[in-house]
């Protein structure tokens, strides 16, 4: 097969290479995954069994596209696939590991599932509700915060001391244990695991059961890694362990993109560790980026050289090409900064250069993206938001998710959910006297069996027990065709007619009326939960129509387990698909992807870099910043804005300011400021008639041009309203005189009076 063609020289030479410990260090851009993907079709097309490669990726989103691609190389190459390598998040190995080897510990079961953070949150609210301090919210957040830092350090309440507790701080170390061991019991009770179980159990697992831990550390024999660069310490004693035997390492990564260490990630792992570690570790460095023009490049080269703590490297494009001038504007304001965004887009679909789908904005918070949700809105566009509200966080989708997890492990989480969807009539007093009941018969009881089989021993209403007693019939049914071992559409049927029968189905068609009574005007826009629930089945038959590849590589049909788990393992990337709609997410969720047209929005002081940067103290959280624009830049493959707006920063009261990485990036700020957008507040800008990209400052002759063609009116005023006008932007009427106003303008422009009538302002709307 000739998998060299299709790399350049020194890639070729890392996808080949028979170094036992191998790294790839790389700038962004230069084919890092691409040489990983190849180096992965390269073992195979040598003969190795496909059940001895482990890939490990940053996300499932990754994960599939890699095996996919494998798989391509493999056809094209005229090698017959025989079987799948294991390519998984570390998450994703972790739970694999333990669906076999978990009962090497006591008090687990195989049939464990997965506490995601809405049911972490609803542990903790049952155990603060027993404690006195439970009712500061400080208290709270302070203790679970620590538990899970204390978590990602791969400590349980058995092995954290008095000197874990800082000083100062709000809690001692006995409450700290109590919560801790608490929320571990009630886990363990709930046969669930939380993420960071996963790790944890599976490095103690392989620490302390030398046989388990020989068996895995034969059972592979080359482990690879991508985005190396954010691996924690837990994760890395995690690759150490498996690495002790006979198994070869190759990990790719880029040191200037680390940007999780606030969850632990540790970039001297890759800088310094590794070749202490892994003697004899050979390293090749990529340094030709196929992703971006050169224009974009030496933007982020002048960014990233402001890092102290850093190898310098330069990122040179391996087109030559130089291509357009990376834009960056400055607005009046957010919604400003939204409309240009969105009526430069919309011009560049009309004129046929891109699709939707070509365009990613990319922000510091997930807040950032009403503005710009605004705009795209009334622009028409297309949009989807990766990261906010995840779709199997959504309410009703829990919900359905719940009635699926009962069947598994009829935990009291998901058994709660299901009392209150539909709601079944049973109030705090009762639900309090069943949990006690269950207590006091203990053994195997659940809220479930308790609810099914004592009812006589709790009070409740007919109506309760009627309503009880339809969904325990209808689970039933759905328990009977699952044991059935039912697969594929027979199983989506059945799930169809569990949640039809149990009443969720009209429960939810219900709130979807009463909402829509309640928002009638903006229903059109809003996708139903009852498409969501849809949706949701939809995705259930399409798991079962991929394959499913376990941890020994094998093939096998999927089951409903796996599609819970796999659910419970999706982080904010994976929900990206391929509509052709504008993406819109933070930082994070963008790394390793690429667009050919970026924004990065929002560039201004306390947000980018944002507050907490600024103020925590944290030696390197700046250059962690840094970093985390330099991604954001890096994923621009044609072309890329960069913009910040000015106003009022409600949360510190001061106006805001341009973030020091516009100058960083040798950005050149535009001569007039701030940027006045206003012809749109002034009523006069029409989107479909915008040229968008060609008009980035704001032409004042036009300006007037535009308000001189608005009629005049004879608004009346008042103390208080706001007035937009064409060249001072938003201000506040502080007191009228005759037929004139005093009206307060930001800065620059300050106390003006003006004559009402006149064209170039107008009274702005209580919604504008
Ligand atoms: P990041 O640091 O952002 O994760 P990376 O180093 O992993 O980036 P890739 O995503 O592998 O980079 O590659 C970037 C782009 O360049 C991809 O579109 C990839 O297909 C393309 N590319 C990489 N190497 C080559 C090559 N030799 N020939 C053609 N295209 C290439
Ligand atoms: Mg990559």
């Amino acid at each position: 097969m000739d998998i060299l063609s299709q790399l350049n020289e020194k890639q070729g030479k890392a996808a080949t290479s028979d170094a036992h410990y191998l790294r790839i260090i790389a700038g962004a851009g230069t084919g890092k995954t691409r040489t990983l993907t190849y180096r992965i079709a390269y073992l195979l097309s040598m003969g190795l069994s496909p059940t001895r490669i482990v890939a490990i990726t940053f996300t499932n989103k990754v994960a599939k596209e890699m095996t996919q691609r494998v798989r391509n190389i493999m056809e094209k190459g005229g090698f017959e696939v025989r079987g799948y390598p294991l390519i998984a998040t570390f998450h994703g190995f972790c739970y694999r590991f333990l669906k076999k080897e978990i009962l090497a510990l006591d008090g687990y079961s195989r049939e464990f599932s997965i506490a995601g953070d809405d049911d972490q949150n609803t542990i903790y609210k049952e155990i603060f509700k027993d404690m006195t301090k439970g009712e500061s919210k400080d208290f709270c957040k302070a203790v679970t915060g620590k538990i899970s830092s204390l978590k990602t350090e791969g400590k349980y309440p058995d092995q954290i001391a008095s000197s874990d507790v800082p000083l100062g701080a709000t809690y001692t170390f006995n409450e700290l244990l109590t919560v801790y061991q608490r929320y571990q019991d009630y886990l363990t009770k709930q046969n669930l695991l939380d993420f960071d179980d996963l790790l944890i159990l599976t490095v103690r697992i392989l620490e302390d059961k030398e046989e388990v831990r020989r068996n895995w550390q034969n059972k592979y024999s080359h482990f690879l890694v991508d985005e190396f660069q954010d691996t924690n310490a837990l994760q890395y004693r995690l690759l150490k362990i498996l690495l002790g035997g006979p198994a070869s390492l190759t990990v790719v990564g880029d040191p200037d993109q680390t940007i999780y260490t606030w969850r632990g990630a540790k970039n001297d792992i890759i800088k310094d560790r590794l070749s202490r570690d892994f003697p004899g570790l050979e390293t090749v460095v990529l340094d030709e980026n196929y992703r971006s023009t050169q224009e974009i490049l030496d933007h982020a080269n002048e960014l990233i050289r402001h890092n102290r703590d850093r190898v310098d490297k330069n990122l040179v494009a391996a087109s030559g090409e130089k291509g357009e001038k990376v834009h960056y504007s400055r607005y009046y304001d957010s919604d400003s900064e939204g409309r240009d965004i969105a009526s430069t887009i919309s011009a560049l679909v009309r004129k046929k250069e891109a699709d939707y789908r070509d365009f990613a904005i990319l922000y510091r918070a997930n807040y950032l993206s009403n503005a710009i949700e605004k705009q795209l809105t009334a622009y028409k566009i297309p949009y989807e938001i990766y990261g906010g509200m995840k779709f199997y966080e959504r309410a009703e989708i829990r919900d359905a998710l719940a009635y699926l997890k009962l069947v598994i492990g009829k935990d009291d989480l998901s058994f709660q959910r299901i009392l209150k969807a539909p709601n079944k009539g049973i109030g705090e007093v009762t639900l309090d006297k069943a949990k006690e009941l269950e207590k006091e018969l203990g053994g195997d009881e659940t809220l479930f069996t308790v609810f099914r089989d004592h009812q006589d021993k709790i009070k409740l209403t007919k109506a309760t027990r009627l309503a009880l007693q339809d969904f325990y019939s209808a689970y039933d049914a759905f328990e009977k065709a699952y044991r059935m071992g039912k697969k594929g559409d027979e199983i989506v049927t059945a799930v169809n007619q569990y949640l039809e029968n149990a009443g969720f189905l009209s429960h939810v068609r219900s709130v979807d009326r009463k909402e829509s009574e309640k928002l009638s005007y903006t229903a059109s826009s809003s996708t139903s939960r009852l498409d969501n629930v849809m949706e949701f089945l939809r995705t259930i038959q399409n798991f079962f129509e991929e394959d499913y590849v376990d941890e020994e590589g094998n093939k096998r049909e999927p089951d409903l387990v796996d599609f819970l788990i796999e659910v419970a393992l999706q982080s904010d990337q994976d929900a990206i698909e391929d509509d052709n709609k504008v993406s819109l997410m933070t930082g994070h969720v963008s790394k390793g992807l690429e667009f050919p047209y970026v924004f990065v929005t929002g560039m201004n002081e306390m947000i980018f870099p944002s507050y907490h940067s600024l103020t925590d103290g944290r030696a390197g959280a700046m250059e962690e910043e840094r970093r985390l624009f330099f991604v954001c830049m890096t994923r621009a493959q044609k072309r890329l804005w960069v913009s910040s707006f000015g106003g009022v920063n409600f949360r510190q009261g001061s106006p805001y300011v341009t973030s020091r990485f516009i100058r960083e990036a040798n950005l050149v700020v535009p001569k007039a400021e701030p940027k006045k957008d206003f012809a749109a507040h002034v009523g006069l800008h029409r989107p479909a008639a915008s040229t968008g990209l060609g008009r980035r400052l704001f032409d004042v002759g036009q300006a007037k041009a535009l308000a001189q063609a608005r009629p005049s009116t004879t608004e009346s005023y008042a103390v208080g309203d706001r007035v937009v006008h064409a060249s001072f932007g938003v201000g506040k009427v502080t007191a009228l005189d005759g037929n004139k106003i005093i009206v307060d303008f930001p800065a620059p422009y300050g106390t003006k009076k003006l004559v009402v009538g006149f064209r170039a302002f107008r009274k702005m709307k209580e919604d504008e």
